[in-house]
């Protein structure tokens, strides 16, 4: 097979002849990544103190009005010990249990019962089966796009609930929102730790599992390329999507619904943050086809990080402007309120944008127009684990040829715009647009270090053409 698909002049065939020296970087794409101490210093913090942060940023709502220094205060000055803090907080209840597992498992029941039919009438939407990116084992996935489906059911559902069934009230995710915490936690590590035990006893796919021989590694970035229950649910995609970003909506909804019972008003603060937060999600779900050729997704092994992270860190850290105004309405004057949107919407455009012109030009394989014109690229070539020799393109045109990872810088944007509609009077608010700057920045380093080990010296021909990774002249 590798004879057949390598039709390359001789060089290019030396090249691949090497492929099994393990100095060569190559053979690194994909798995067997060297566990440095600097990696294995941040895994073991993180596995430390991630769920720390996540409820001390919760709890500092709770008890202190959203203040990140007044515990920290009370604890050092001793008016306030740990257990005084840990003895106020809301504890798990059979409540936010039956609510969670109804959430999860309806969520469970629209990805794997309902296939999807909003492509059949919606222009442009990319639904239904589709194919996933090539793995290092050289396996295609088929994945069942319906995450749209299912957003929008869950919401229409919301609404009629919140303006004719009241069911319950449009504020239980609020109300219920630290004993939820403990549930989201429950499942994060059962999900993470039942993904770990799997790899090691029923991988789906053993070619695709990456063993570096380090336990906490192994458990945070996960051994399993894609694990899988049964031929569709796919354990990334659900995780990733379901349950922590359809949910990410509903709680903006229910802290906007506690601005109106509290206060009788619901600010603009908070309907810029619903609005932004809410194109943000409805973009990644009509897009969800694309995700599957994302780092997420098309890279990223599945432990600790995407399970739990996507269980809790997403659906609380990420939701922080919309809790924090619900103890703070801000309501913004009028200009302020426009340059925040202005800002958001235009780190979107760059956002989707430069994310379309890396599809479009992928999905034709470069017979596309970039800004009018044809894009110019940089011939490159990788191999599978088995040896089979591919080829690809990295574009230099369009936002591509501005900096290596324009996509993030609008990612970036936006976030501050949310993080601005909170004013300036707390710093919790701001925690997200810190965590997205260095997330983006270490995503960009990783990508860029696995980008070398899969391609090597075309890589390095692409840096040199494209020499910025966020800021054109700056960085
Ligand atoms: P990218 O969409 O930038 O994908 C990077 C990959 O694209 C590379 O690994 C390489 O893959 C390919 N590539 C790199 N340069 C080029 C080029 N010049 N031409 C063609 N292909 C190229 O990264 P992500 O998957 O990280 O991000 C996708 C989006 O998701 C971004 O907009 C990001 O901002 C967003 N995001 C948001 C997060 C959040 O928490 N809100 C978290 C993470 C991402 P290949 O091997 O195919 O060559």
């Amino acid at each position: 097979m590798a004879a057949h698909q390598d039709k390359r002049p001789s060089e290019e065939r030396k090249h691949k002849s090497t492929q099994n020296d393990p100095r060569t970087p190559q053979v690194q794409w994909g798995r067997a990544w060297e566990v440095d101490w600097f990696s294995l210093a941040s895994i073991l913090f993180l596995l430390a103190f991630a769920p720390l942060i996540v409820y001390y940023f919760i709890m500092s709502c709770d008890q202190y009005q959203c203040s990140l220094i007044d515990p920290l205060i009370e604890l050092l000055t001793g008016n306030k010990h740990l257990s005084d803090i840990w003895n106020k907080t809301p504890m798990l209840t059979y409540r936010a249990a039956g609510i969670y597992t109804l959430w999860v498992t309806f969520q469970v029941f629209l990805y794997v019962f309902i296939p999807d039919f909003c492509h059949k009438f919606l222009p442009g939407y990319v639904g239904g089966v589709q194919e996933g990116a090539i793995t290092p084992a050289g396996v295609v996935n088929k994945y069942e796009i319906n995450g749209l489906q299912a957003w929008i059911i869950t919401h229409v559902l919301w609404f009629a609930n919140a303006y004719y069934f009241h069911w319950f009230s449009p504020t239980i995710i609020f109300d219920n929102w630290i004993p939820l915490l403990w549930c989201a936690n429950i499942l994060g590590y059962a999900v993470s730790t039942f993904a770990m035990i799997k790899s090691y006893f029923f991988p789906t796919n053993a070619k695709d599992c990456k063993f570096t021989g380090n336990f906490f590694y192994d458990y945070m970035m996960g051994i399993e390329f894609n694990p899988r229950i049964g031929k569709w649910f796919d354990f990334k995609l659900f995780f990733n999507g379901r349950p922590g970003i359809v949910a990410w909506t509903l709680i903006n909804l229910s802290y906007a619904a506690k601005q109106q019972e509290l206060y009788d008003q619901v600010t603009n603060s908070m309907i810029l943050v619903n609005v932004l937060q809410g194109i943000y999600v409805l973009d990644f779900f009509w897009n969800e086809a694309w995700y599957l050729k994302t780092i997420d997704i098309c890279h990223d092994h599945f432990g600790w990080y995407l399970g739990w992270g996507d269980c809790v860190w997403l659906p609380y850290l990420y939701t922080l402007q919309g809790l924090y105004l619900v103890y703070h309405p801000v309501q913004l004057c009028t200009a302020n309120a426009i340059g925040i949107l202005m800002l958001g919407l235009i780190g979107y455009y760059i956002f989707r944008m430069t994310n379309h012109q890396k599809d479009l030009f992928r999905r034709t394989n470069g017979n596309c127009k970039i800004w009018g014109k044809k894009p110019e690229y940089i011939e490159c070539s990788y191999m599978s684990v088995d040896g089979t020799k591919y080829y690809s393109k990295l574009m230099t045109s369009g936002f591509w040829g501005w900096a290596r990872h324009f996509n993030y810088t609008g990612d970036l944007m936006g976030s501050l715009a949310y993080c601005l509609t909170c004013g300036f009077e707390h710093i919790l608010p701001y925690f997200y647009i810190v965590y997205m700057t260095i997330l983006l920045i270490h995503r960009c380093i990783r990508d860029e270090h696995r980008c070398f080990s899969k391609y090597g010296k075309d890589w390095k021909r692409y840096t040199a053409a494209v020499p910025y990774r966020l800021i054109p002249g700056i960085f």
